[in-house]
């Protein structure tokens, strides 16, 4: 009896007297009104209804006998001539009612069967049959409820790193097999007193009252138990190994929120991750650096509609025509609480996101507009170009509309991309640097030679310029081996007839050098910091007259 279960005796009676009472209801309403001649009768349905989806078919079935019987045999056709019903007559009803009863019971049990159903898989993992996020919230509601104050709860999150990578091989079968051994797994890093949770693929979790299981218990049962985990387990006989990383945070129940102590434990595996260590607590101060750069990722749309952003500009110089050739543009991000923001406080962020694009259009945008007005300039403008833009070239189409809607011509574009960012999808980056190429705009590798430096994609991509990476000019005097790197990319870029730029001049030795050893072009704080454009301009009225002396 599935209806019976999970039922307190005292839910079950009560459920009983309200039927008895409905029925006891009808009795006398149907009393009241005359007797069982009149159209009164009917309203035994609703007791028999509700016995049937209390208690299933036999509560439906013992309601609508005792209905019959009630309405039948105690019951007079008339109330006035105290005529009684006939047996046929009320025998049939009675058998109505039962019928009725049965299946609106059976009916109500195949619901109520399906409805425990639904909530079952709201709560648990489909794939482990543990419970999940969902029941986690819930049930550490109820023991903060329950907590007295004070009490400290702590959550420790398990997370597979290389999940993703070992279930490419695995169909769905496979893979919910692996996920059931990985949390038997994981069992052993949970104390008995704990529940496990599973959440999502790869992350399991379990929480605890530090008043029942203090922090030091449970870090001693991680340690003693963690080389459990690190074995491997097999699937249709591979044997798989993965990297487990666990992050613990802890909240005290006067302001404990369920979601926020996940948040926290699920960060901090995070880092134990990127730490490469087994665990890893919630750092504060880490994780509010972490949450500033995501305020600022959410107002990079208005700052691009604001034009909080500004293209500052380095000028490139030609050793031995002191001629300004180029210029170098450099976002920065005038934010209105934060001041200037330099690149590296919110680019690398952007990368995996859409919003590559739309600072890149701003920039595109920006430097454009400004060839197209700039009269005591006419070298080109080099612009830097992420990963994400080449491995994806759909914003070439809108340099295409810039290009024709400002009167600039592509030739005074000088696109840089450094080596690594090339390794990425190499076949859709030549695509992309051809179709720049085409338009008639140059490319420049920048930070040259502290990538994969593989000589295979200079021959393959349209390359103009090797910009010499700063770390290599960084001394007074460049060491011997940097000094043999310096000079082996000069060599390089002339041999190929391409020119090279050394970036990150600071001193005059620097520039003494490189133009002795024959460096085409230099970028660098010695001649000018990169510039906001009244600045630059200003700049361009008196360069240094002769940078190479
Ligand atoms: P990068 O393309 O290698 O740019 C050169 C960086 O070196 C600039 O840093 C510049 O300010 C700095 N620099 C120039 N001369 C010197 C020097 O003499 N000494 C020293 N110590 N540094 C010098 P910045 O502006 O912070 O840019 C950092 C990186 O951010 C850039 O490296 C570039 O990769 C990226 N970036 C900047 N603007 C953009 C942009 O609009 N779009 C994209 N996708 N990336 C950008
Ligand atoms: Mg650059
Ligand atoms: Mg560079």
């Amino acid at each position: 009896m599935t209806y019976l279960r999970n039922k307190s005796i005292l839910s079950i009676l009560s459920r009983i007297s309200l039927v008895a009472v409905l029925i006891a209801a009808v009795f006398f309403l149907v009393r009241a009104t005359g007797g069982s001649k009149y159209v009164f009768t009917h309203t035994m349905y609703i007791p028999i209804l509700l016995a049937a989806y209390f208690f299933g078919a036999p509560g439906g079935v013992i309601a609508g006998w005792i209905g019959g019987v009630v309405l039948g045999p105690l019951m007079p056709i008339s109330v006035s001539t105290g005529e009684m019903q006939v047996l046929t007559n009320w025998l049939y009803r009675l058998i109505f009612f039962a019928g009725v009863g049965a299946m609106a019971g059976l009916l109500f049990s195949r619901l109520n069967k399906r409805n425990d159903e639904i909530s079952w898989m709201a709560q648990h993992s489909l794939e482990t049959g543990l419970p999940n996020y969902n029941h986690f919230i819930d049930s550490l509601r109820k023991a903060q409820k329950e907590a007295e104050p004070g009490t400290e709860f702590a959550l420790v999150v398990v997370r597979i790193n290389d999940y993703s990578e070992a279930t490419a091989i695995f169909n769905v079968e496979e893979t919910r097999a692996l996920s059931v051994k990985l949390s038997r797994m994981i069992l052993c890093l949970t104390p008995d007193e704990a529940r496990i949770y599973h959440h999502f693929s790869h992350t399991f979790f379990f929480y605890m009252d530090l008043n029942q299981y203090s922090l030091e218990k449970i870090k001693a049962h991680i340690e003693r138990n963690f080389y459990k985990i690190e074995r491997p387990i097999q699937i249709n006989r591979i044997p798989l190994f993965f990297k487990f990383s666990i992050g613990i945070a802890t909240e005290s129940v006067e302001e404990l929120a369920p979601s926020s102590l996940f948040r926290k434990a699920n960060w901090a595996s995070n880092l134990a991750a990127a730490q490469n260590l087994k665990y890893a607590f919630y750092e504060p101060r880490i994780d509010q650096a972490s949450r500033r750069t995501q305020r600022l990722l959410g107002e990079i749309r208005s700052a691009a509609n604001r034009d909080d952003f500004e293209l500052f500009y380095q000028p490139i110089i030609q050793l031995t025509t002191s001629e300004v050739v180029g210029m170098e543009a450099l976002i920065r991000w005038n934010h209105p609480d934060l001041g200037y923001l330099q690149p590296s406080d919110f680019l690398p962020y952007c990368e995996n996101t859409s919003l590559i694009f739309l600072i890149h259009d701003w920039v595109l945008k920006t430097a454009i507009k400004r060839l197209s007005d700039w009269p005591d300039f006419k070298g080109f403008v080099s612009i830097n170009l992420s990963t994400r833009l080449l491995t994806d070239g759909q914003w070439i189409d809108t340099l295409v509309k810039l290009l024709e809607a400002y009167k600039v011509s592509a030739e005074r574009l000088v696109f840089e991309v450094t080596e690594s960012s090339l390794i990425e999808d190499r076949a859709e980056s030549v695509r992309t640097l051809n179709a720049l190429c085409d338009l008639g705009a140059e490319v420049a590798i920048d930070d040259f030679g502290t990538g994969y430096s593989t000589f295979e994609y200079i021959n393959i991509l349209p390359v103009q310029y090797l910009k010499i990476d700063r770390s290599f000019i960084e001394s007074d005097t460049p060491s011997s081996k940097s000094q043999a790197i310096i000079k082996s990319i000069i060599q390089l870029a002339k041999a190929l007839e391409i020119k090279s730029i050394a970036e990150g001049v600071e001193t005059q030795e620097q520039l003494d050098w490189l133009t002795e050893n024959g460096c085409d072009y230099v970028q660098g704080f010695l001649l000018s910091r990169p510039l906001p454009i009244d600045r630059i301009s200003l700049w361009m009225e008196e360069p240094p007259s002769n940078p190479s002396r």
